[in-house]
């Protein structure tokens, strides 16, 4: 059975079968299955190698600050400083081993994360339907696929309804294609092969039973292998807004640096001095570690976001998430717990409540009171019988719990229909089915055809999608007379204040020659039976949440398909905020929505809250308006068509559990739990990674122009060099990943969820902050540069002096890190003990400044010096100097601002 060059397009189902050794209704079995795993391999494509680590690791060397250094290094040896040369070329070494290394870790983060979320399929073995991971699959697996779903392998089709699918990412076709399952002549082309179905290709509409006949890279995308793996990129705006600060920044010094040589030249100093206090302005004055550490820091981001059920598929949502400021969120089973009970039931013009609670099928149907006896009740029993045949989802107990298998609000009404005695494995004996058209959310309804005396259509979903067809009803006696829809919508809409979920329930009977259903079939002239009223309380952790958002100026919008009467009352138990009437939420429908202009829309999705019976294209819509108004949108999303909007939000949130696999690709974030909490949490955790950038920013920017200052003081003076090139490659080496990096471990600042979100616009360095970096950066330079002439004026060799100046910088940027754990706060505020962190780096810093000052070696490679006690207590003392002053100048700027802003 080499199948390689086999034309499955040509072949019928029955040769298929027979060449793949199957059987179209049983499927595989067990000792066949791993036989074949074996023979073939997991059903996965080689991911392309993205780029090989030494590329990547060559890639480190392409920057403009390695080729000045990299320049210095040739320069030095022709100078002869050859010691120099090797400190320099040993810095671009170690630089790029720890940019290849941080950018390795990034990578895998993200990578592990993306991995994480295998798609399933599910396949027929053993004779009974299971869902399984999609890697296990093997040629000859019989499976079945709905909207929704991704092409888990080539498959060949057998039997479909309506298949459409979106061959694009094969193809480049932007409309979906038909399927069907009849034989292709043997050169038709990739598009035109109709009876296969491609893997990864997504299944639009309708449903389909397919014989997997290749897997893994032997399928057509395998052979292509534009493999979904390339490598997500690492570029956010705010990493490339620093790289292109930069390069301006490398400019405007390289300029300084040739002014410099020309000045030294023209006073007649020597070349080779000149030389040097370029290369140590170009190498102190430029933040080169950069764009790396803010990469790091969004990489820790998307770990910390994942322990909180929220999987980040892009970096830049790290980013982006700390700055959103409207959250729209699905309703059912995100901000609802998606336990469904029945406790309502209109059959005929009687109303019956439903005991018990969960999915348990214990509990009693009443009718004013009294146990029903379902012969008495006709309605009744057909609006049980209807809601259990039209239905393809189970309740079962699972270690003495009831669960509903597949979906919960199908489960209720079987769990409903059990409690009046009516058993969905009985009815479904009686009457089996024979079509029928899936529950889709744009057509709000699903229906069935079962063969019987006659047989007979079952039509359930939302109430004015059934009563569209319907043009009579049953009455309590179980006459069919003409219909009174008024009497209808008027109860329904009495559930549905009460916050219940409320379905619809329709027949109609057809001759014998019926055999299959489609759109048309439903569209008129149905029997009405009845409608459900199902309670979804919502969930607890949700309220919290959707109560922290609100306090943290994030507005929460309800979207949902259900009845508007129905969201308005649980977006109010909620306690989401938002437009009212007369004390009651205002609920917007999908229909008024459409006859909105674009402007008028703009308004509408900045005040209401509530948007009910919502479709795939309106929420794009309602994304685009909130976005029109400068916000910054996170959207929901699970379905088929949801794709567009989830990719037009800043944040698309796609649903882990109840997603479909379109939805996940297009989504920014997936949240494992499906849960509106975890969108809350990440937000919050989006806020501290920005928090800790700009702290870390705001610590590392003083110490480069605090270098380019000693530097242009020198040259001003006309004294030596305070720092010698490698010795600011020391200081900007050691102290960015022993202090700076620290800044990466602190928690979350109290109250992060009760200040506004910070506008994406905002500049990282704001007025206040830019203020500061000035204030501190002079501060270090006269500090370093007074010791420095101090040292020599009480005779200390140049080498001493340097080596105070250079210890200077490293004390005196250890101090300022404790003023940086917060932007707003004192140190007192928010704890000295709670980022333990910095006292490790600022001890283990110690300890290498010390060896740096004693260690021969390090006094030869840096021209170092061991320095007097006396320096020592003038440095600590600057040191502390500096940080009282940061201090006192926060807290007399928090005194005269009022604020905590920044
Ligand atoms: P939600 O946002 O609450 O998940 P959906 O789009 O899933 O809304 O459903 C919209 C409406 O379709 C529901 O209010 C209900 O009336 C109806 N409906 C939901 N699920 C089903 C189903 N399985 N079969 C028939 N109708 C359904
Ligand atoms: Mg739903």
């Amino acid at each position: 059975m080499e199948n390689g060059n086999i034309k499955w397009h040509t072949l019928t189902p029955d040769q298929v079968t027979k060449e793949l050794e199957t059987n179209v209704l049983k499927g595989l079995s067990g000792g066949e299955i791993d036989e074949r795993l074996k023979r073939y391999g997991e059903n996965k494509i080689t991911p392309k190698k993205a780029q090989s680590s030494l590329v990547r690791f060559l890639l480190q060397f392409n920057q403009p600050l390695i080729y000045i250094l990299l320049g210095a290094t040739l320069v030095t040896v022709l100078l002869g400083e050859y010691l120099d040369a090797i400190v320099i070329f040993a810095v671009v070494l170690i630089n790029s081993i720890i940019g290849y290394i941080q950018e390795t870790k990034a990578l895998k983060a993200i990578d592990a994360l993306s991995r994480s979320m295998t798609t399933s399929a599910t396949v027929i073995r053993d004779g009974k339907a299971t869902v399984i991971k999609s890697v296990h699959l093997v040629p000859g697996d019989i499976i079945t696929v709905q909207p929704g779903d991704k092409m888990p392998a080539d498959v060949r089709l057998v039997s479909v309804k309506d298949l459409q699918i979106d061959e694009s990412a094969l193809t480049g076709e932007s409309v979906s294609a038909e399927k069907g399952t009849e034989v292709v002549n043997t050169d038709a082309i990739l598009g035109d092969r109709t009876n296969l179905g491609f893997a990864t290709t997504v299944v639009t509409y309708g449903t389909a039973k397919g014989i997997v006949v290749s897997t893994g890279d032997r399928t057509e995308v395998g052979k292509i292998n534009q493999s979904i793996a390339t490598a997500e990129e690492l570029d956010t705006p705010l990493t490339i807004k620093i790289r292109k600060f930069s390069h301006t920044l490398l400019w405007v010094i390289l300029s300084f640096s040739i002014l410099i040589l020309l000045v030294a030249w023209l006073r007649g100093e020597s070349l080779e001095n000149a030389f040097m206090v370029s290369v140590a302005l170009v190498v102190g004055a430029i933040p080169e570690g950069l764009p790396a550490a803010v990469t790091i820091m969004l990489a820790i981001g998307v770990s910390k976001m994942a322990k909180r059920r929220a999987i980040i598929r892009k970096l830049v949502a790290v980013e982006t998430l700390g700055s959103t400021n409207v959250i729209c969120s699905d309703k059912t089973g995100t901000l609802t717990e998606n336990q469904m009970t029945v406790q309502k039931i209109m059959g005929g013009e009687d109303f019956f409540d439903v005991t018990g609670i969960g999915y348990k099928p214990e509990g009693k149907i009443l009718f004013e009171g009294e146990e029903v006896d379902l012969n008495d009740s006709p309605a009744l029993h057909h609006t049980l019988r209807g809601s259990v045949l039209c239905n393809d989802s189970r309740i079962k107990e699972d270690e003495g719990r009831w669960i509903a298998e597949g979906d919960p609000t199908e489960a209720a009404l079987i769990s409903a229909a059990e409690k009046a005695g009516i058993m969905d494995h009985y009815v479904d004996h009686y009457y089996p089915r024979i079509d029928e058209i899936p529950f889709q959310s744009e057509y709000q309804y699903m229906a069935t055809l079962h063969k019987h005396e006659e047989n007979i259509l079952f039509l359930k979903g939302s109430v004015e999608a059934v009563l569209r067809s319907c043009t009579h009803m049953m009455d309590k006696t179980g006459k069919v007379v003409s219909i009174d829809k008024d009497f209808i919508q008027k109860n329904a809409e009495k559930m549905a204040a009460e916050g219940l979920r409320v379905l619809a329930f329709a027949f109609k009977n057809f001759d014998k020659s019926k055999t299959n259903v489609d759109h048309q079939d439903v569209a008129e002239g149905l029997i009405f039976t009845g409608l459900a009223g199902m309670i979804d309380p919502p969930r607890e952790e949700a309220i919290k949440a959707v109560a922290l958002c609100q306090e943290a100026g994030i507005k929460v919008k309800m979207i949902t398909g259900d009845h508007a009467l129905t969201a308005a009352t649980i977006a109010a138990q909620l306690g989401i905020k938002g437009k009212t009437e007369n004390d009651k939420l205002t609920a917007i429908t999908g229909l008024e929505l459409q006859k909105l202009s674009d402007a008028a829309l703009q308004e509408v999705a900045e005040e209401v809250s509530v948007f009910a019976r919502v479709s795939p294209d309106q929420k794009l819509r309602l994304v685009k308006a909130l976005q029109a108004m400068d916000n910054i949108v996170a959207m929901t999303g699970d379905g088929v068509n949801d794709g567009p909007a989830l990719k037009q939000a800043n944040i698309g949130v796609a649903m882990g559990i109840a997603g479909t696999e379109v939805a996940k690709d297009a989504a920014d974030m997936v949240l494992t739990d499906d849960n509106f909490a975890s969108i809350e949490a990440a937000v919050e955790e989006g806020r501290g990674v920005l928090d800790n950038l700009t702290k870390f920013i705001v610590w590392t920017l003083p110490t480069n122009l605090g270098e380019g200052l000693v530097i242009l003081a020198s040259i001003a003076f006309a004294t030596q060099l305070p720092l010698a090139p490698v010795q600011i490659l020391w200081i900007n080496m050691t102290t960015a990943i022993l202090l700076g990096l620290m800044l990466t471990f602190e928690p979350k600042e109290p109250g992060i969820m009760n200040r506004p979100p910070t506008p994406a616009n905002k500049p990282i360095l704001t007025f206040p902050l830019i203020m500061r970096t000035l204030l501190v950066g002079t501060l270090i330079m006269v500090a370093s540069f007074v010791l420095f002439r101090y040292e020599l004026s009480r005779g200390a060799t140049l080498q001493k002096a340097q080596t105070v100046a250079t210890t200077v910088f490293i004390v005196l940027e250890a101090f300022y890190l404790f003023n940086c754990r917060s932007l707003r706060r004192s140190v007192k505020d928010i704890g000295w003990f709670s980022n333990k962190w910095v006292y490790y780096g600022t001890f283990t810093m110690l300890l290498l400044q010390l060896i740096f000052i004693h260690a021969p070696f390090m006094n030869i490679l840096f021209h170092s010096e061991p320095i007097d006690f006396s320096s020592w207590l003038l440095i600590l003392a600057a040191g502390l100097c500096l940080f009282t002053i940061v201090f006192i100048e926060k807290t007399v700027r928090r005194k005269l601002t009022g604020t905590e802003e920044f």
